[in-house]
């Protein structure tokens, strides 16, 4: 049987006469690849800025494991394994792509890094930063400066920097936004290919992209919960592609 690991009971969000989160119920089950879809403003990023705790909700609960999260910090969250990456990148321009990769792990195996050493030349942190450098195609570029790498490069490096913290639930706020067409499919082929045990929820406008990533998609509008079901049901009902499908 499937067990769900993230869940929102009904919850709330609002911001003066605008509500972003309207009494939404979702459940995110173990290993899912699950997509938020939904028009502009129709509160899928204010649902993860719920989830992450870095916006606290009017009402409504939220659990993780069946056990109720709603009060805990941000960092909390990411300690019990909640980790996202944001719509607009967040890296430090001035590291390279080993040394970006370097901090995380170091962090989660524990090892303090001192100035007079270089960033990742600790042998259990140069071998796991080795793993994902291969992994999110980054080898060729490790010791560029973020500042100088693609833009397509540096969305993966932020993937691959959640990764690294080893999340139990990875949400990925528009992991494309902003990329060239040509290296979007790249970005997707490395999505597609993390472990199944880390559960995904997918925000994304490319619905091509969606169909091919997701095996259950729910669909937000104007903050209510409007649809939720399987790729094929999603992506064949009509009442879906005339308020989001019609619009690209
Ligand atoms: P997009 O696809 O354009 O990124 P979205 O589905 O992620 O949109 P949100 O960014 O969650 O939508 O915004 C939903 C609504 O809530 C919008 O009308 C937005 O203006 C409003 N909103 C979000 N954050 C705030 C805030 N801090 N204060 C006031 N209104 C807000």
């Amino acid at each position: 049987m499937s067990q769900v690991v993230l869940e929102t009971h009904n919850l709330l969000k609002r911001y003066g006469g605008i509500t972003p989160t309207n009494d939404v119920s979702i459940k995110v089950e173990k290993g899912a690849r699950h997509a938020l879809i939904g028009p502009n403003g129709a509160g899928k990023t204010t649902l993860v800025n719920l989830l992450t705790g870095v916006v606290e909700p009017t009402s409504g609960r939220i659990s993780l494991d069946g056990q109720d999260i709603t009060q805990l910090a941000p960092h909390q969250r990411v300690r019990r394994g909640i980790v996202r990456t944001f719509q607009i990148n967040q890296l430090w321009n001035e590291l390279t792509p080993l040394q970006s990769l370097a901090l995380t792990v170091s962090a989660q195996l524990g090892i303090s890094h001192t100035w007079w050493k270089p960033l990742g030349s600790d042998p259990r942190v140069a071998e796991r930063c080795a793993v994902l450098l291969k992994q999110f195609r980054l080898d060729d570029v490790m010791d560029q400066k973020v500042s100088v790498l693609a833009y397509g490069k540096r969305r993966l490096l932020e993937i691959a920097t959640a990764i690294a913290s080893e999340p139990r639930v990875l949400l990925l706020d528009e992991p494309v936004a902003g990329v060239p067409e040509g290296e979007r499919q790249e970005i997707f082929d490395t999505i597609n290919a993390l472990p199944p045990e880390v559960t995904i929820l997918l925000i994304e406008h490319d619905m091509d992209l969606v169909f091919n990533f997701a095996r259950t998609v729910t669909v937000l509008v104007n903050g209510t919960l409007f649809a939720e079901g399987d790729v094929a049901s999603i992506s064949t009902d009509p009442r879906v592609k005339a308020v989001y499908l019609g619009e690209g």
